[in-house]
């Protein structure tokens, strides 16, 4: 198929993510891609500064990886989970139960990101009317959050950038307190808590759970947060029975500069959930893991099980590609690279504080933010990054790099050029 007819087809009859039908925006055919070079049809080169939304960790196209889709496929691609088990799964959640924080120890297997959310809201449930509280069925969340696209997630995304109104009748309503302001960085002050503590005294018997990304709220801001903030929320659900949740979609599996962000803290979640970069970026799979606690007592009340079990859930082929790329990271000097990664973004980043249209210049490990004081047109920037060779999606008033943890210097410099060059090309 000719490359104008690819593009024309894919006008005519795809959706593409958050896009219209009627007026699409421009997309880029990709031939190829490896290492950190995405490869358009064009012959053009690019050099990614995305991870395909932070999942490629290892790059594309890793021999590790190739061969581990090759091997499994060889035995069995996909083979059902009710009333089977396999190698590949029980491989995978021993690696989860000993990376994740002690007391996670029970692991539910599913498809992507916002169904892990689903399931662990749902655990939530039905966990305290197991409990004998069945009026604890809602959730608390800060605002800011991005947690999925399916409904229970949105509701606990950021109620404006998460477009509550436009589904209002079909959500759950949530609650909502302001997002944590101290930064990363910076000093904690107990007052960031006050809100949620008023709440929580109020409303604590209708509350089941708190959700929350830990350390960095990613898609709804790239913000990064006090580890004081973690610990104050692990008390406080503890003194109001609500569970805590954290979402390590984004953050999972090193990005943070840690292996998991709740590390900061040194908080454990009663219920967690990891996808995105679990497979290396290869296949789409997902997980959310609880306590004991929260397991046994859901299997021990009526029904007597957890309600939920997906077509796809626990396929081989993915969870297999997941054992490679958690072992591939675990043999690789990951931490080294997230901190040089770190260092060079920070040392690169600097020179676009100055520049009037920028609002702050943030990094945390292997994530570089450019926060501007409007919004950016992303369509005029899509087209400037592809021209300067290098893949960088911004969104909101966000320029940010996430690039994969295998990038080479020179490489990042590329990167870190072009970002800034496009701060400093808006007014
Ligand atoms: N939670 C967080 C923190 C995310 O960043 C995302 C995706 O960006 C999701 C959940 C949803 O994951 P998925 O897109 O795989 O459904």
């Amino acid at each position: 198929m000719s490359t104008a007819a690819l593009l024309q087809f894919d006008r005519e009859h795809l959706w593409h993510p958050y896009t219209s039908t009627t007026e699409p925006l421009p997309v880029y055919p990709v031939a190829s891609a490896s290492g950190v070079r995405i490869r358009l049809a064009d012959g053009r080169e690019l050099i990614d500064g995305m991870s395909s939304w932070w999942c490629a960790i290892h790059g594309y196209a890793h021999p590790v990886l190739n061969r581990a889709v090759r091997e499994q496929s060889e035995r069995m691609a996909h083979v059902m989970f009710g009333g089977f088990t396999h190698e590949p799964a029980v491989a995978l959640a021993r690696l989860l139960v000993q990376l994740t924080p002690d007391p996670l120890d029970k692991v539910f297997l599913c498809d992507s990101g916002s169904v892990s959310v689903e399931v662990a809201l749902k655990m939530a449930l039905q966990f305290q009317q197991a409990s004998g509280r069945p009026g604890k069925h809602r959730v608390v969340t800060v605002r800011g959050g991005y947690h999925g696209d399916t409904f229970h997630a949105m509701s606990v995304c950021d109620p404006v950038t998460g477009m509550h109104s436009l589904f209002e009748r079909s959500l759950p309503q949530q609650m909502f307190v302001p997002r944590p302001r101290c930064r990363f960085d910076g000093d904690w002050d107990e007052q960031e808590l006050e809100e949620l503590e008023r709440l929580l005294a109020a409303h604590h018997q209708e509350l089941a759970a708190l959700i929350i990304e830990p350390i960095v709220q990613g898609a709804g801001g790239m913000w990064f947060y006090h580890p004081g903030y973690l610990q104050g929320l692990r008390r406080l659900c503890d003194h109001y029975q609500v569970l805590l949740i954290f979402d390590e979609i984004a953050t999972g599996f090193g990005r943070t500069g840690k292996l998991f962000a709740a590390e900061h803290a040194e908080v454990a979640p009663d219920i967690m959930c990891v996808g995105k970069a679990i497979t290396g970026g290869y296949m789409t799979l997902a997980a959310t893991l609880a306590t004991t606690e929260v397991a046994t007592t859901i299997s021990n009340a009526p029904p007597g099980v957890f309600m939920h079990g997906p077509t796809f859930m626990g396929n081989p082929l993915a969870c297999h590609v997941a054992c490679a790329s958690i072992q591939l990271l675990q043999s690789s000097p990951w931490q080294e690279r997230v901190a040089a990664i770190a260092r060079q973004l920070s040392v690169e980043l600097e020179p676009a504080r100055i520049l009037p249209a920028v609002a702050d210049v943030r990094v945390l490990g292997a994530i570089g933010v450019i926060e501007t004081r409007t919004p950016v047109d992303m369509a005029v920037l899509q087209r400037f990054f592809v021209d300067q060779g290098v893949w960088i999606r911004p969104f909101g008033r966000l320029l940010y790099l996430m690039p994969p943890f295998i990038i080479e210097p020179d490489e990042l410099s590329r990167l870190t050029a072009a970002l800034v060059r496009a701060a400093a090309s808006m007014h």
